[in-house]
């Protein structure tokens, strides 16, 4: 099953959808808009819609609704759940925002090997981006064809540098970093007088050097693979409480 948080007309989820068509049986839910930025939000004091389109169903609510209608609703039964290729990075904290990855948690959550796929720039880069994807899943490690590689109740995180394949330097499995911006917040005026304000951000320089960090992983052209686990339980402090 395929979900994405860019909207099911997004780029990315057809070049997705085109690296998986002819090697099974490939089922798309995704939302009608772009929602990136939504995280693990779930719809439930509106109605949903769902609508069946050429590139698959279309949901008017949020990434984590498509899975849940997918899975409820629509009965699919996947024995993966791929969340992308979103227009983006998801890198370091970026994560904790992230549609892209709700949408592979939501899938672990009902016990679906679920893997977030990134492309870590332009979309310019969709084509070298997919064809890193086929390698991934089906050579080289092969997550698909291999699922005892997958974490059996975590996300994988996949990162693509936006770069020419023949340029990628390879695979780092990495953990999350932290991902620093310069962040804004316009004030505008609607044309009612009312104020409005409108928030956004930079990604700030890179602070770490560290190797196995998923930022400076792609940042120095590597594709940045780290699996998540949803439980965000700090275990060190636990115990340095309960002392
Ligand atoms: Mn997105």
């Amino acid at each position: 099953m395929l979900v994405n948080d860019d909207g099911i007309f997004a780029p990315g989820l057809a070049a997705l959808r085109e690296v998986l068509q002819n090697r099974g049986e490939v089922m798309v839910v995704a939302p009608h808009e772009e929602h990136s930025g939504m995280s693990h939000a779930i719809t439930i004091h509106r109605p949903l819609r769902l609508k069946k389109l050429e590139q698959g169903y279309a949901v008017t609510g949020t990434p984590a609704d498509c899975v849940k209608i997918a899975l409820e609703t629509l009965r699919f039964k996947p024995d993966f759940v791929l969340s992308g290729i979103n227009n983006g990075a998801n890198l370091g904290t970026d994560v904790l925002y992230s549609g892209t990855v709700a949408a592979a948690i939501e899938g672990v959550l009902n016990g679906i090997p679920s893997i977030a796929i990134s492309l870590a720039g332009p979309q310019d880069f969709l084509p070298s981006a997919a064809q890193m994807v086929e390698e991934l899943l089906f050579v080289k490690p092969g997550f698909l064809v291999h699922p005892e590689l997958l974490p059996r109740a975590g996300v994988l995180n996949i990162n693509i540098p936006a770069l020419p394949r023949e340029a990628i330097q390879g695979v780092r499995f990495t953990r999350m970093g932290v991902r620093k911006y310069d962040s804004f917040v316009h004030q505008h005026q609607d044309p009612w007088g009312g104020r409005y304000y409108w928030l956004g951000g930079t990604p700030s320089e890179l602070e770490s050097d560290e190797l196995d960090v998923d930022l400076v992983a792609v940042d120095q052209g590597y594709v940045s693979i780290t699996p998540l686990r949803f439980d965000l339980t700090d275990y060190q402090e636990l115990e340095r409480m309960k002392t």
